[in-house]
This record gives C-alpha cells, sequence and structure tokens, in this order.
C-alpha cells in the first residue's frame, strides 16, 4: 500500500494538521499520535480434525474521557495499521458526539465467506478468551463492524459472561434483540447520517426534496442511506454501486428493485438505467454524494472533479486528506466520517446505558434521543469553524470536528493528570 494511503499515517497527519491548527501541547500531541494499548492475539480453532490459527487484534487507542469503544472486524486483509487508524477514529467519533467513552477497535485476519457457522463460533469464543481480561463494561466494549454481526456479538457476550461468571449484557453492543440489544440499531448509522444531512442541507439552504444523490455501496450503510434518504426526504437517488460496479438513471432508481437485484448477486444487474463505474459515481453531476462503501475513493486524482455540494461520509475514511483540501477548496461541503457515521455508536452507548440500567426504550426514544446528540454534534464543528473564520483563518469542517474532539481528550488528558 502507498505510504500516502496508509490508513494510520492518514489518521496521524489529520491529527497533525489539526494539532497545529489548534497550537495543542507537544506532550497531549505526543500520546494522542499513538494507541495507550495495542494488543496482537493467535487465536488456535479445532474443528473435525482440522486445525488453523487466526490473528487478532485489538487496538484500545485512548481512554481517557471513559471505556474504549469500536467494533471488531473480520478481513482477510486486515491489518494493525488499519486497525490503529480506527481506533484513532473512534476516539475522536466519541469526543466529538461527547458521549462518556474512548477509542478501541479490533480485528482478526480471516475470511469469513470460506468459515461455515461452527469454525466462526469456536474462532468468536476464541478472540473473547484470548481479550477476556482486557476487556469489560467498565474497560472496552466492542461491536460489530465489517463482516461481523449480532449473532457473533451473541457468542461473545456470552463467552465473556462464561468467563466471569455472570450474564454480562453491557460487554457488547450491536447484540440482538433477544438478549437486550437496542432497539433502532439495525439502521442507526445510516439515520445518524440523515440528521446530519438534514442541518448541512439547511446550512447551504438545499431543498433535500428537490435534491439528486449518488450512493457508493449497497451494504448495511449505504442501503439503508437509500431508504432513508427516499423515506425522510424524498429525494431522488439517481445512481448507486457495490464493489462490481454501479447504475446509473436520470429518472431515480427504485429500492425495491434494487434490493432484489442485489440478492441474487449484484445490483449492475439493475434492469434499467446505464452502467456506470465505481469511479464514475464519485463524479456524477449530483447535489449529494454518500461514499457509503470502503476506504480512499476520493483522492488527488479524481476530488477535482466531484460536482456534488454535499459530501456525506457515511464509509470510513473514503476521502483522503490532499482530496480533503481540493474539495475544501472547491467550496464543496465535505462532512466528515467521523461526524456522519457517528449514529451507530451513539445508539451503541444507548444500548450499554440500557444494559446497565436495565431499563429499555422504544425506537422512537432512542431516534429523538439520537437526532438530539448528532444535531448537537454538527452544530459544535460548524461553531468551530465560525470560531476560526472570526480569528480569519478558514478550517475545513473534517479539520473542525478534530478541534473540537482533540480538545475534549486533551482537556480530560489534562485534569487526570497524563501530561
Ligand atoms: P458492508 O460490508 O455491509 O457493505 C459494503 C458495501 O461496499 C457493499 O455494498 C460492497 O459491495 C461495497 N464495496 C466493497 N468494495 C467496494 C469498492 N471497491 N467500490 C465500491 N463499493 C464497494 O459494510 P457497511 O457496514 O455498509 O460499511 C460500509 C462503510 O461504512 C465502511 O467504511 C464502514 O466502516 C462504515 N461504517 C459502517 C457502520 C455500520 O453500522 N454498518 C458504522 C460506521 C461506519
Amino acid at each position: 500500500m502507498p505510504e500516502e494511503l496508509n490508513p494510520f499515517k492518514i489518521s496521524q497527519q489529520q491529527l497533525d494538521n489539526a494539532a497545529e491548527i489548534m497550537k495543542l501541547d507537544r506532550v497531549a500531541h505526543k500520546i494522542l499520535r499513538e494507541p495507550v494499548r495495542t494488543l496482537i492475539v493467535n487465536i488456535p480453532v479445532k474443528t473435525n480434525g482440522s486445525a488453523e490459527v487466526f490473528t487478532g487484534f485489538r487496538v484500545q487507542y485512548n481512554d481517557a474521557r471513559g471505556p474504549g469503544k469500536g467494533g471488531i472486524r473480520y478481513h482477510p486483509k486486515e491489518s494493525l495499521d488499519t486497525v490503529k487508524a480506527l481506533a484513532a477514529w473512534m476516539t475522536w467519533k466519541t469526543a466529538l458526539a461527547n458521549i462518556p467513552y474512548g477509542g478501541a477497535k479490533g480485528g482478526v485476519i480471516c475470511n469469513p465467506k470460506e468459515l461455515n457457522d461452527t469454525t466462526l463460533e469456536i474462532l468468536s469464543r476464541g478472540y473473547i478468551r484470548a481479550l477476556g481480561r482486557f476487556i469489560g463494561p467498565k474497560t472496552d466494549i466492542p461491536a460489530p463492524d465489517v463482516y461481523t454481526n449480532p449473532q457473533i456479538m451473541a457468542w461473545m457476550m456470552d463467552e465473556y459472561s462464561r468467563l466471569v461468571g455472570h450474564d454480562e449484557f453491557g460487554v457488547i453492543t450491536g447484540k440482538p434483540l433477544d438478549i437486550w440489544g437496542s432497539e433502532g440499531r439495525f439502521d442507526s448509522t445510516a439515520m445518524g447520517g440523515m440528521y446530519v444531512l438534514r442541518e448541512s442541507a439547511k446550512e447551504l439552504d438545499i431543498d433535500l426534496r428537490n435534491a439528486t444523490v449518488a450512493i457508493q455501496g449497497f451494504g448495511n450503510a449505504g442501503n439503508f442511506a437509500f431508504e432513508l434518504v427516499k423515506k425522510l426526504f424524498g429525494s431522488k437517488i439517481v445512481a448507486v454501486s457495490d464493489s462490481i460496479g454501479g447504475v446509473y438513471s436520470g429518472e431515480g432508481l427504485d429500492y425495491e428493485k434494487l434490493v432484489r437485484t442485489k440478492k441474487n448477486g449484484s445490483i449492475t444487474a439493475y434492469e434499467k438505467g446505464e452502467k456506470i463505474s465505481n469511479k464514475e459515481l464519485l463524479t456524477e453531476d449530483v447535489d449529494i454524494l454518500i461514499p457509503a462503501a470502503i476506504e480512499n475513493q476520493i483522492t488527488k486524482s479524481n476530488a477535482d472533479n466531484v460536482k456534488a455540494k454535499i459530501v456525506l461520509e457515511l464509509a470510513n475514511g473514503p476521502v483522503t486528506p490532499d482530496a480533503d483540501k481540493i474539495l475544501f477548496e472547491k467550496g464543496i461541503l465535505d462532512l466528515p466520517d467521523f461526524l456522519v457515521n457517528a449514529g451507530g455508536v451513539i445508539v451503541s452507548y444507548f444500548e450499554w446505558v440500557q444494559n446497565t440500567g436495565n431499563y429499555y426504550w422504544s425506537e422512537e426514544d432512542v431516534y429523538k434521543r439520537l437526532d438530539s446528540i448528532i444535531t448537537k454534534s454538527f452544530i459544535d464543528v460548524m461553531s468551530m469553524q465560525q470560531k476560526y473564520s472570526a480569528m480569519r483563518k478558514k478550517i475545513s469542517p473534517r479539520t473542525a470536528a478534530y478541534i473540537v474532539a482533540v480538545e475534549r481528550v486533551a482537556k480530560a488528558m489534562k485534569v487526570r493528570g497524563w501530561y
């Protein structure tokens, strides 16, 4: 991977940029450039006479504001640097949302598509046994992420409960409702993104009812984003893609038909419209662009061709730092991932609060509280941008979001006497 696309280097670069502008204390900066704790485990898995060893990671980036929080990814190309970057971003995400957590992330190098359910369960339980003494509802609370799901969270919660000798529902979030997951969790990431989109459209005076939208990715985040943009605002989604490619239709795409098409393989088999590549999708002439797939999609080589007025980063890390600068100079409102996709972790927080208090909320309550928290984060970012603008310093929403988050973590470390 070229050094400029290494996610951990990117996360450090983003922090350095904010640190310089906000004149962050030298030692606080040094602490925040690296994780507090990095754990590497090797998990033997024995099934039906054959055995394999899988390598897993858990990175606890910073816990000055509360226990670590962050998902566990299962991916054949998982790397420690990716997990470190994601753990850093979780730290900024929880701080920006102003929820009482730090940041963490986990991963296992494996291809879940090649593992049967039995192997997947043994692996998931093994991961928890290897890390059991380092996680817990008061220390580090995992959740699902790429290629992990509520069933895997249920096995993990069960294994942790066996280790400690009692039910511990609050050790993991994103669980099935049957074992006290939260209402509203399944589409919380996209829902949070919608509240940010609503606020940003107000800011730019865009009428979402007449807006056109392109969405990259049709997985969990992209699929719900598609459904919600249509349902909540009535916008027209003209382009969408998956890993194979995309489709474009000026008349707008039909959600139900896309879901049916995707069930049989790829959305590229959608009967109407024109086939486009993932690259072309990013530069379509639309009002709103929602990257909801993977990292490093908008780079210095295509940023100049982006035509959208708002880029809503539902994926993690879809815009590289070089591209971020270009979008900002073009006057595009590029809303950073750790603001836009915080809905998942905010509702995870609600799940943990409900597990801890043993009292459960309705879906309506969950959405209302999510709206209030994420809208406040958006306002905090815009206010920070205005504060710098009043000092004649133009900063991007991403830098403003970093400053809000880093300031909160640095203050917590300071008051706790870490520097
Ligand atoms: P997913 O695996 O369900 O979906 C990913 C989608 O991206 C799929 O449609 C896949 O076909 C597509 N894709 C894969 N490679 C692609 C490529 N090269 N070009 C275009 N599309 C490609 O994953 P998800 O949960 O929807 O997550 C998507 C992004 O959102 C990730 O960056 C993830 O970290 C972020 N995110 C998700 C959540 C969540 O709750 N699901 C929360 C926060 C952040």
